[in-house]
């Protein structure tokens, strides 16, 4: 093979932050990380990563001796020898959140190459329209100021979560907030994320069970990571007998991770995060 394909000559963290965005970094607000990939060629690649800066920093470390001087578009191979050389230093957790940042920035490099979009490298369009939705953290405390400012921006669909939303140990309250989200949106899509990945996270199969109940009443689409993160058993009693679509997986790291989830019939909607998960890459295995 040709030696003039662009090689890997740096990788880069840079720290993002929760807002307010005019203050300095302050670690305890910095849980995201943009990754850039430099090369011989010029050519940089951004990714993220869903970690903080000083942990991605850490694994940059790690990393550099297999990266340094790679080819930079070989996006599926590079990653993989990432993953296999350091499978020692703890599976999954920062060195898998890491690549997963290296892995996103290797393929914009790959279409910015070859002029392609990533869509097509991966295997083709199967279609040329998504519907995007808005995602509202409720812990903001203005959920109406948020869906009129997401309706005035033209969103038709809407995820509702965190917040309040299973907190206040009065379901009535749960409900209460759905009521007025469907007045408001109207016939527009809604679905629910309560943040079941918090800590604490107090609710069960049960609690879930319940509250998909009630959302079915108020059309809503799916809900998502209602038990705690691991709760195989949970999550697959509940899609079994729940009336809405169920959802989750969003902080699971590696391919491996997903196949109990699988098998249990967990999920009727998956999310691997390409930001946690090991990248684009280990988002297509799973797919
Ligand atoms: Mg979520």
């Amino acid at each position: 093979m040709s030696d003039s394909v662009p090689r890997i000559t740096e990788i880069r963290a840079i720290p993002l932050q929760e807002g307010p965005y005019d203050r300095p970094l302050n670690t305890a607000r910095n849980h995201y990380t943009l990754i850039e990939v430099r090369t011989d060629a010029g050519i940089t690649g951004i990714g993220s990563a869903y970690t903080s800066t000083d942990l991605v920093r850490a694994a940059l470390g790690l990393l550099e001796p297999q990266y340094c001087g790679e080819v930079a578009i070989e996006p599926e191979r590079l990653h993989e020898k990432l993953e296999q050389t350091n499978f020692w230093m703890g599976r999954g957790g920062t060195v898998t959140h890491t690549i997963s940042g290296i892995d996103i920035a290797l393929w914009d490099i790959f279409g910015q190459v070859t002029g392609q979009p990533i869509a097509r490298l991966l295997g083709g369009y199967y279609r040329d329209r998504v519907k995007p939705y808005t995602s509202l953290s409720m812990s903001r405390g203005q959920m109406e100021a948020d869906i009129e400012a997401a309706l005035e921006r033209g969103f038709t669909a809407f995820k509702l979560g965190w917040g309040p939303f299973g907190r206040t140990g009065n379901p009535a309250d749960d409900e209460a907030i759905i009521k007025r989200a469907r007045e408001l949106i109207g016939d527009g899509e809604i679905m629910v994320d309560p943040g079941g990945s918090q800590q604490f996270w107090p609710h069960g199969y049960k609690w879930a069970l319940r509250t998909a109940q009630m959302l079915a009443d108020y059309g809503v689409i799916w809900l998502e990571e209602a038990v705690a993160p691991d709760d195989v058993e949970g999550y697959a009693l509940l899609r079994e007998h729940a009336p809405i679509m169920i959802s989750g997986g969003e902080v699971l790291t590696r391919r491996q991770s997903f196949v109990p989830f699988f098998e249990a019939g967990a999920w009727d909607i998956v999310q691997p995060d390409c930001t946690k998960v090991g990248g684009i890459t280990e988002a297509k295995h799973i797919a």
